[in-house]
C-alpha cells in the first residue's frame, strides 16, 4: 500500500492490519495539530420543529491533516483523551465556541445557544469551572449562549462527582444537555438528580422509528417522561421527512440532523442562516 503514497483512501485501508501503527501516527499528528492551526469547528443546525427556525447549533470537531485530509473525531477524541491531549483541545473547543456564539449572536439575533460537546476527561479537571468563567468574561457572552453536551456514560460512572460539577457550571448559567441519551446504561433515577436542561435523544432511537412501532412508542414516553420533569428533547440524526413528522406529532422541542443540514463550516451556516432567514 505504501507505493500509492500517503493518500488518505490508503491510510484509512487495512483498519485492523495497520491498527496499532495507524494509532501511533494519529498521535503523533494530534501533538502537533493544535500549533499547526489543523483543528475547525463545524455547526450543525437545531430546528424547533413547531416554529421552524434555527434555534442553535452544535459545534462538532473537525481535524483537517495536510496528509490525510479530514479526521473523524470519533477517531481521534477518544485518543486524545487517553493520551490527555483532550485538555488543551477541548480548551480551544471552548475559546473557538465563545467566540463564534458571541458572532452569531449579533448576526442572528434569534439564536438561542452554541452547544460544544465537553469531554469528561475535560469535566473532570480540577480548572475546568475556572477556565469557563475566563472564558466567559474575555467573551463577554450571556452564559446562557452556551450549553454544554455531555455523555449519558460518563455521568454515571461518577455520578456524585458528576452533579456537583454540572452544579456548578449550571450556577454559571451555562446550560446542560445529556448527550447520546437512551444508549448506555439509562437509570431514571439519575436523570431526576442532574441540573440539566434537556436530554439529546440518540439517532439509534430516530433512525428506526419510522420502521418499528414498538421504537416509536418508546420514543414517545421518553419524551412524555422528559416534559413531566421538566427537561427538553433534543432529536438527534433526523434523516427523513417522515421521522420529521412523528417527532413534531410528538412534540419534541428540537430537530437535528441530515434531514435539515450536515455538519457545515461557519461560513456554510451564516449562508444557511441568510438563506433562510436573512430579509
Ligand atoms: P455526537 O456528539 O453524538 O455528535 C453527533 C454525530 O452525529 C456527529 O458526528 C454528527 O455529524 C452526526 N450526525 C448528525 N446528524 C446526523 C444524521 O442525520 N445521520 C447520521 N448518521 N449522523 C448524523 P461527528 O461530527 O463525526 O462527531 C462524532 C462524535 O465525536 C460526537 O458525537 C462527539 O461525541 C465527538 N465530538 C465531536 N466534536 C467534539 C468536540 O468538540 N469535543 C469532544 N469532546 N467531542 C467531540
Ligand atoms: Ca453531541
Ligand atoms: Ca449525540
Ligand atoms: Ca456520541
Amino acid at each position: 500500500a505504501k507505493k500509492q503514497g500517503r493518500n488518505r483512501i490508503e491510510f484509512f485501508q487495512d483498519e485492523m492490519k495497520d491498527c496499532f501503527e495507524k494509532k501511533m501516527r494519529l498521535e503523533a499528528g494530534l501533538h502537533t495539530a493544535l500549533e499547526n492551526n489543523e483543528f475547525e469547528l463545524f455547526y450543525q443546525p437545531q430546528l424547533n420543529v413547531s416554529l421552524g427556525y434555527m434555534a442553535s447549533a452544535e459545534a462538532l470537531i473537525r481535524w483537517n491533516h495536510p496528509e490525510w485530509g479530514m479526521v473523524s473525531p470519533a477517531e481521534f477524541i477518544p485518543l486524545a483523551e487517553s493520551s490527555g491531549r483532550i485538555s488543551s483541545i477541548g480548551a480551544w473547543v471552548i475559546d473557538e465556541g465563545f467566540k463564534m456564539a458571541k458572532e452569531l449572536k449579533q448576526h442572528y439575533p434569534k439564536l438561542q445557544r452554541i452547544g460544544l460537546n465537553v469531554s469528561s476527561v475535560q469535566l473532570r479537571e480540577q480548572n475546568f469551572v475556572e477556565q469557563v468563567k475566563v472564558a466567559l468574561a474575555e467573551y463577554n457572552i450571556e452564559p446562557s449562549l452556551i450549553e454544554f453536551e455531555i455523555t449519558e456514560s460518563v455521568v454515571i460512572d461518577r455520578l456524585e462527582e458528576t452533579i456537583e460539577k454540572l452544579s456548578e457550571l449550571k450556577k454559571l448559567g451555562i446550560a446542560l444537555a445529556l448527550d447520546d441519551f437512551g444508549t448506555g446504561y439509562s437509570s431514571l433515577n439519575y436523570l431526576r438528580r442532574l441540573p440539566i436542561d434537556r436530554v439529546k435523544l440518540d439517532r439509534s432511537f430516530i433512525q428506526e422509528m419510522d420502521e418499528d412501532p414498538k421504537l416509536a412508542t418508546m420514543v414517545h414516553h421518553i419524551i412524555e417522561m422528559a416534559h413531566g420533569i421538566g427537561l427538553e428533547v433534543v432529536a438527534e440524526g433526523v434523516e427523513t421527512e417522515k421521522q420529521m413528522q412523528m417527532l413534531n406529532a410528538l412534540q419534541v422541542d428540537k430537530v437535528q440532523g441530515y434531514f435539515y443540514s450536515r455538519p457545515i463550516d461557519q461560513k456554510g451556516l451564516y449562508a444557511f442562516i441568510d438563506a433562510k432567514y436573512g430579509e
